[in-house]
Order: C-alpha cells, then structure tokens, then sequence
C-alpha cells in the first residue's frame, strides 16, 4: 500500500500530502510536550480530542467569515486543510495575565487585562521562540506591516469569538496562541487562521472556580490532562458516543 508523504512533523501534529493539490492532511498525535519538548508524554486520546475541539472553533469560525484553512474533518485523528505558507511567527492573545506574561511582569496570575494584547513570538525551537517585536517583524520580511495589522485584526476576531464560546459552557479564555498562513489565488494574496485552537494552544480556566483545563495541568503537574481535556470536550458537545482512548491512527493509502 502506498504510504502518504510526509510534509512536516511537528510535537503534536503531522502534516501529510493530501489528495488534491493546494490541500494537506493534518494528523493530531498523542504527544504532549512542554518547556520546548524538555517533558514529554504521550497521552492516549488527546489527539482525537484536540482533532475535534479544533475542529468544531474552526467550522465555527468559517461559518462568521473569519478564513480558516479547515476543509473538513477526515476521521478522529486528521482533518483536510488547505496548504498554507506558514508566517514564522506564533500569535498570542493574553486578556487575563498567564504563563510567560506573569513572569515577564510580575503580574499576578488571572489578572484582567486592560484590553487584549496581542503579541508575537519568532517560531524557532533552538531559540525557545522568542518574543519579537513588530519592528524585528518587518526587518526581516516576516511579515510586511499590512499582513501585521491584518493578523491583529484576524487574532481579535477569534479572541471575540472562541470566548464567547467558551463562556457559553462555563470557561474564560486567558490566552492563546494561533499560527497564520498565506494563500495564493492567482495573483492575490490573503491570510488564513492555520494549525490549531485547541487545550494545547490555549489557557482555558472554569469560570467560577478557576481551575485549569489546558496544557497547564501538563506542565504544572496538576492532574490528569486527558480528563481536562475530555471535560473541555464535553462541555463543548464535540464528542461523539466512542471511547476516545481506543482511536488508533488511521492507515495510511
Ligand atoms: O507561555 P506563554 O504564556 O507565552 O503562552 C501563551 C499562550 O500561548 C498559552 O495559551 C500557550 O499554551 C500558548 N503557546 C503555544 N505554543 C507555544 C507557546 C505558547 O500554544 N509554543
């Protein structure tokens, strides 16, 4: 039989050649990384929920006319995306103080922020993606200034919406992080919300106690991920009467 090409592999997704020109395969793995891949654990069943929660905030998101390079869910662990050229860069949206933000200013966590920021960090492993400012950006053609003020706009836009969502199942949005890409139709150019929006990318806290139901209880040592992240599922209603754990990777042609 013959095996798919492999495009790219990344911690926690594989990208695949997909059946059409311009299209991709991408496959959620079970890994789950932290500190820049220093712990690592592979977690049955996260990947087939991260496929599903990523997949029912970006059908959402096509439907509001916010540009998605989700085409549709293959199976429990791959969906078709459009090919994309990735921008090297990882957006991040704070609107409550967390993670690196709490420890660059010594801001208390789950501090309310006085608006959304917006900030953005060079995608480079080696270098532990350092956080660039726009000035670095445009230097070294990462990004030109329209694609930046167009990626702010894009990044509010999914903040808006995926917090909505959230808060109509009882869950705050801290921060989170996207990926954008560029498409080439013809001889235009536009930018589209790539990767993932999942508990991976996310910092996702249960509105009226708090808790923590994303990667951090990986990270700190807080529990069972699968369970945070079932329960993120569940409340989300994406979970379809299987049992998660026993999805295994779907062969490849
Ligand atoms: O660590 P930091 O506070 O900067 O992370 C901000 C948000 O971006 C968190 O939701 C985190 O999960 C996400 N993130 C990510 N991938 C990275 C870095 C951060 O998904 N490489």
């Amino acid at each position: 039989m013959a095996r798919r090409k492999k495009i790219y592999e990344g911690k926690a997704k594989t990208l695949f050649e997909g059946p059409e020109p311009g299209t991709l395969v991408q496959y959620f793995k079970d890994d789950a990384t932290a500190f820049n891949a220093a712990k690592h654990e592979v977690i049955e069943g996260k990947g087939v929920l991260n496929n599903l929660i990523s997949e029912h905030f970006m059908i959402g998101l096509n439907q509001i006319g916010v540009s998605t390079h989700f085409l549709k869910r293959i199976n429990m662990r791959e969906q078709l995306v459009k090919e994309v050229e990735i921008i090297p860069l990882e957006i991040i949206v704070r609107n409550f103080a967390a993670g690196s933000f709490t420890k660059r200013l010594a801001i208390t966590e789950g501090t309310t922020l006085p608006r959304p920021i917006v900030e953005f960090s060079l995608k480079n492993d080696s270098l532990n993606d350092p956080l660039v400012p726009e000035e670095y950006i445009t230097a070294f053609n990462w990004a030109s200034h329209q694609e930046i003020d167009d990626i702010v706009a894009l990044a509010l836009r999914v903040n808006d919406f995926i917090s909505g969502v959230l808060y109509g199942v009882q869950i705050k949005l801290i921060d989170f992080k996207i990926e954008v890409g560029r498409i080439f139709d013809d001889d235009s150019q536009r930018l589209v919300l790539a990767d993932e929006i999942s508990p991976d990318s996310c910092r996702l806290w249960d509105l009226s106690t708090d808790r923590k139901l994303d990667k951090d209880v990986f990270r700190q040592d807080l529990g069972d991920l699968r369970d945070a992240y079932t329960e993120v599922a569940n409340r989300l209603g994406v979970i379809p009467k299987i049992n998660v754990g026993s999805e295994k990777p779907t062969l490849v042609k």
